[in-house]
Formats: C-alpha cells, structure tokens, sequence
C-alpha cells in the first residue's frame, strides 16, 4: 500500500480593526443590529466613489513588515467579479498580480512542540474588503445583513509549494500568525466571531514523488481544534478515496463541528473567472522607502523574538517561555516585572499558577488586577529572601489580590515575617518532641519518615512562620542525637 503525505496552504483572512469601513465612514461594529452600519457607497449604489482608508491600508503593510514581506512600492486595487447575493456590487475590490500586492515573498517563522523552529513560505498579504452575511430568517426564508460588507480585510496566504505537512503544523502557523496580528493590533483575533478566518486547502501525493494531488478548500472552521481536526479528516478522506481507485474533486468542503466531519458545498471556481482588472475608481498607492522606514519603526517586540529572548536571556524553557508570548497581556506584564527587578523563573511561576488561577475565577486580566507588576515583584523578592516562607507568600498573594496592599506591609502588619532564629526554632522542636515521645522510639528503630510529621508539627505551632529547611535541619540533629 503506498503511503501518502500531505501538503497544506493556508487563506487567512483576517478582519482589520479599524474605526470605520474600507472604503466608506460606516462605523466597524460586530453583533449591531442588520443592517444599520450601512451607506449608499457599501450598499454599493450606482454613482458612489469609494475612498480608501488609510489607516486599514497602514495595518496591512504593517503585517506585511512583520511577516518579512517586500513591499509593493506601488499597488492598484482590481475588481474582482463574480455575482453572489452578499455582494452588492457584483464585485469585490481586492488585489491581484504577485508583486501588485501590498506585501509579497515574505515568511513566517513559529516555534513547534519539539522546541524547533518551522518557517512557512507566505506568498502574498493584500487588502480587500469583506462582504455582506447571508442570514435564515426566523420567520423562513433568508435575508442580507450587510453590516459587515465592506469592512476592511486582509488576507495572508502561503507560498506554493507548500511548507505545511501536518495538521499540527497547520494549527502553530495559524496560532503564531494570529499572535502578530494580536501584538501589531490590527486584528482581535476572534474566530469564534468570524473575524479571524481560515481556509486550509489540502491534497495529498505519494511519499517520494513531486506531482502535488488535487486539493480541497475548508471553510467553517472557527477554532484552531476545527482547523486541526479538519485538516486531520481530510486528510483520511483523500487516502481512502484514492485507495479505493477513486479520485479527489477540486471542491470548497464545510466543516460539521458536530459530526466532525466535512462535507461538499460547491466546485471550485478558477481564478480566471472572477476577470480581475484594475478599479477605474481607486488611484493607485505609492509608498516612499521614508513611509515605510517609519512604519518600521512602530513595529514592537513579535512574539518569535520575545519567545527567544526569554529563553536566551532568562534561562527559561520553551514552555514557560511559550505560555509568557501566547497573550500580549501575559508578557507585557512579566516584561514589566523583569524590568523592576523580578527574578524571571519566578515571575513566571507565579504568574502561570496562582495568579492565572485567580484571574480566571475572578474573570480578571493581568492589567485590571490589584496586584501590579510592584506588588508581585515585592513578593517574589520577600520570599527569595526568606523574609517570608513560601507557604505565607500564596496568603499574602490572596490578600494582596482582594485589596491591593503591598505584600511588605502585609507582612508588617500581621507579623508574618519568617522566623529563621535556630533558638526558636529548637524551642519549637523541642515541644513537638515532648508531645510525641513514641516517635523518637520509631525513627531510631528506622522508621525515619516519622520526621515529616514532627517538622509539621513545628511548622503549625509557628503558624507557618518556621523557615521549613531549618526545621528539618534542627529536627533531624535532635533526633540522631
Ligand atoms: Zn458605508
């Protein structure tokens, strides 16, 4: 039986969040009622003029820097025409040519579970403008909102061939794509809201030869376990068509959440028939190498860069380091936390445990937290010090966290400071020892794990003051002795 590979490219496209429409002043709003974000230049009434907005265009060459692309130093708008009720016109303003395009041949570099690096070849980063939303009535029947007609979109697609094999390897592109658009701000990222969107297309050809097989396009898939689960069943589709001495058809396939599985919903148009040509109303863009040198500039940290720097300069592993780049709030505020001071593993521990934990019950974020990046750092560096015992520190962090009090002040004011004094110590000792003769008798006749009991012990009476290494130290010479 022959074994098969798979290739997948990636469609993203990825709503811009920007104040108003691509090419009209109608406000940007998900979830308003049908259309009411709507003017005769989106309704695409005969006679209107479009003007570009300049800010949704500044997204896009953003991205396009970001993600290593060279930049079109000019670019046309085309029409592209196909008719399709949500689309008043009867054609779409987009992009075409391969160097026409705002960003093109540029890359996108993600880190893989083993640790690795995967670079992914990215073909082209274009601006369009999104369509109108069919909708069923509840009353029977279907209508038009027309709402999101218009809206400025960019779409980002991989290079041919194909860099992506595996469906994993389709869901961390995907996921470290959406990290720059979230760290750029040009995009929120919500799949589940249709503002990040995905359409993997997927063939499959026998390991060892060069002739890529037929491809499928995937739609309706709003989460990245859809995109994987997805591209995994297609995957398995194709094999057993073409064991079955079946062939693939060139179709767009949905994604059925519920039954995991995809099914046909219509044969893929070419290229050539949508009759691209350049948009008679739209000047076209030039870009001056000053523009761009400044846009550069505006550029922050990326999350790959971030993701290395904290392992190279902090020590810390690809896990602390891929949970801290996941969100912008998450390594906005340990950046902050490094910068007064904090010891980073430490941070970093905190913030994925106890803090996160708080957070999500609480249903805060790091920024509108009580406990600032001041109080974590103060905490972290009491314990370190052993001013404290580790034990106190997660009360101190709760209370802290309920009313925003410096940890130092807590510790002042409760008398929670750790007591490291041998003399109290041993006193301590002592009086566990006197309440439990019996164990003495047991660890000298080799019972020795009677020793956490009696640490415990010494830990309660001190209201978990005790500096916990001293206590065994202190507990184990008075029992040899
Ligand atoms: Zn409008």
């Amino acid at each position: 039986m022959a074994e098969y590979t798979l290739s997948t490219g990636m469609e993203v496209h990825a709503e811009l969040e920007t104040d108003s429409k691509m090419f009209c002043r109608c406000p940007v709003e998900f979830g308003a009622e049908p259309n009411t974000r709507v003017c005769p230049v989106c309704l695409g009434m005969p006679g209107t003029l479009p003007v570009p907005n300049r800010k949704a265009i500044e997204f896009v060459l953003k991205t396009a820097l970001a993600l290593n692309c060279q930049i079109a130093k000019r670019s046309v708008f085309h029409r592209k025409n196909y008719f399709y009720p949500d689309l008043p016109k009867g054609y779409q303003i987009s992009q075409f040519g391969d160097t026409n395009v705002l960003g093109h041949f540029g890359y996108l570099e993600v880190p893989t579970k083993n640790g690795g690096i995967k670079k992914i070849n990215i073909r082209k980063v274009q601006i369009e403008e999104d369509t109108g939303k069919l909708m069923h009535l509840p009353s029977g029947g279907s209508g038009i909102d027309f709402n999101r007609a218009g809206v400025p979109l960019m779409e980002i697609v991989t290079d041919f061939p194909p860099d992506i094999e595996t469906a994993d390897e389709a869901k961390d592109y995907l996921v470290g794509l959406r990290q720059v658009l979230l760290y750029l701000k040009v995009c929120n990222g919500k799949m589940e809201e249709g503002s990040l969107r995905c359409e993997p297309n997927i063939s499959i050809r026998v390991i060892g030869t060069d002739k890529y097989g037929t491809k499928t396009e995937l739609k309706n898939l709003n989460s990245f376990r859809s995109v994987q689960h997805g591209i995994e069943y297609e995957y398995k589709r194709q094999v057993s068509l073409l064991e079955n001495g079946e062939s693939v058809k060139q179709e767009t396939r949905g994604w059925d959440e519920g039954a995991e599985k995809t099914f046909p919903m219509r044969s893929k148009e070419s290229e050539e028939d949508y009759k691209y040509f350049p948009d008679p109303d739209l000047v076209p863009m030039d870009f001056s190498d000053e523009y761009l040198e400044e846009l550069k500039k505006t550029i922050p940290e990326l999350p790959l860069a971030k993701y290395r720097r904290y392992q190279a300069d902090y020590g810390l592993n690809h896990y602390d380091a891929s949970i801290l780049v996941a969100e912008l709030s998450w390594s906005t505020y340990f950046d902050e936390c490094i910068k007064m001071g904090g010891d980073p593993k430490l941070i970093c521990n905190w913030m994925s445990s106890d803090f996160a934990k708080s957070l999500n019950e609480t249903g805060q974020t790091f920024q509108s937290s009580l406990v600032t990046p001041k109080h974590l750092v103060e905490l972290t560096t009491l314990i370190q010090k052993e001013t404290i015992s580790g034990k106190i520190g997660k009360d101190i962090f709760e209370i802290s966290f309920k009313n925003g009090k410096m940890p130092s002040e807590i510790v002042q004011e409760k008398g929670l400071t750790q007591i490291s004094d041998e003399s109290v110590i041993e006193k301590y000792a002592d009086e566990a020892l006197k309440q439990n003769p019996e164990l003495i008798d047991k660890y000298k006749s080799g019972q020795t794990n009677v020793i956490g009991f009696l640490v415990g012990q010494v830990m309660k009476q001190s209201k978990g003051r005790a500096n916990p290494g001293i206590v065994q130290n202190i507990m184990k010479k008075k029992l040899d002795m």
